[in-house]
């Protein structure tokens, strides 16, 4: 089958007072775009390249990447796909790359730091990465970057395979670059590097287990993950406001919160237009678009940030009735 034969129309999804809301997938492998596209979704909001390192028993090659990224682009035919950097390490290990016991692997050797210290993991990357946005509308994405520094290391990376690539002959497109929001210093640091990317992406996940100080995939603290809490609504609020001063800046939501229902009007009130799921969430979600309206939403939210507990959060948004069960 031709992958690209199930792209799915695009649809003006908006809510009920005519705001434009995009739902973009979450995805970890090729194989899931014919899925994603079943559920009504075109533009990848997130893919997780680790797994395409995981599933395999040795490290795949440029071209074996190459490969994969231009199936994708194929099968998305037009629509955004935004390539995440290898997030690998910490609960994401490389099977056949060993490493030594870390007591923190949440807080170790992963995402953009091991890829930064293993350039013969990155360049091939890299390059079939800067290859691959000569096919459609990639945006690159870089996880886990905690300051400038960090920015400005991947940037000369990018470059030197870009120069590499041109020596060859190969052609790059015109990509877009991004980061992830997900450590608490990118977040106070937001002002310094908002001006270095063109858009950015809130990883709830680790943002809310580095905030809170609570490990995401520990089920004896899960009551303390707390992903409505109000400090985390107004890191969201405050992150659109930084982003929407910018002309042609977005911010996507692409952490599980982007495709809780009840969390949906806070979202909307934070100034959330963009936000990337599991696609199986999307089919649940976009009615809920259709019915809310964003001064319900902001009206919402505002009493949602006073409130000192996720409880009282979530018994506001149950009381509020704008979300039916
Ligand atoms: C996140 O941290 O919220 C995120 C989307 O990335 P991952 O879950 O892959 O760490
Ligand atoms: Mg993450």
């Amino acid at each position: 089958q031709n992958l690209s034969d199930t792209v799915p129309p695009e649809s003006a999804l908006a809510t009920a007072d005519g705001v434009p809301v995009q739902l973009m997938g979450n995805i970890t492998l090729l194989s899931e775009v014919v899925s994603m596209h079943h559920y009504g979704i075109r533009d990848i909001g997130l893919y997780r390249t680790e797994f395409m390192f995981m599933i395999r028993n040795a490290m795949p090659s440029e071209d074996d990447q190459f490969n994969i990224f231009s199936r994708m682009l194929k099968a998305a035919a037009g629509a955004t796909v935004t390539i995440r950097l290898l997030d690998a390490g910490g609960d994401k290990p490389l099977p056949y790359f060993k490493t030594d016991h870390e007591d923190n692997p949440a807080l170790g050797w992963r995402g953009l730091r091991f890829l930064l210290s293993n350039p013969e993991i990155m360049a091939p990357h890299l390059r079939a990465i800067l290859r691959a946005s000569a096919l459609g509308d990639v945006h690159i994405l870089v996880p886990m970057v905690a300051d400038l520094y960090d920015l400005a290391e991947i940037k000369q990376a990018l470059q030197v395979a870009a120069a590499e690539l041109r020596q060859r002959g190969d052609k790059i497109g015109d990509y877009r670059l991004g980061m992830m929001i997900e450590v608490p210093s990118a977040l106070y640091g937001l002002d310094r590097l908002l001006p270095e990317v063109d858009f950015v992406s809130i990883g709830t996940n680790d943002l809310v287990q580095f905030l809170f100080a609570v490990d995401r995939a520990n089920a004896r603290v899960s009551k303390w993950f707390r992903q409505c809490h109000p400090i985390v609504l107004r890191a969201l609020q405050d992150i659109c406001r930084q982003v929407h001063a910018y002309k042609g800046k977005t911010v996507t939501l692409c952490g599980e919160l982007a495709g809780s229902r009840r969390a949906l009007p806070l979202l909307l009130g934070a100034g959330l237009r963009q936000l990337s799921m599991t696609p199986h969430q999307a089919p649940v979600l976009r009615p809920l678009v259709n019915q809310l309206s964003i001064p319900d939403c902001e009206k919402l939210f505002a009493r949602a940030i006073l409130c000192e507990t996720e409880m009282d959060v979530m018994k506001l948004i149950d009381e509020a009735g704008m979300i039916k069960s």
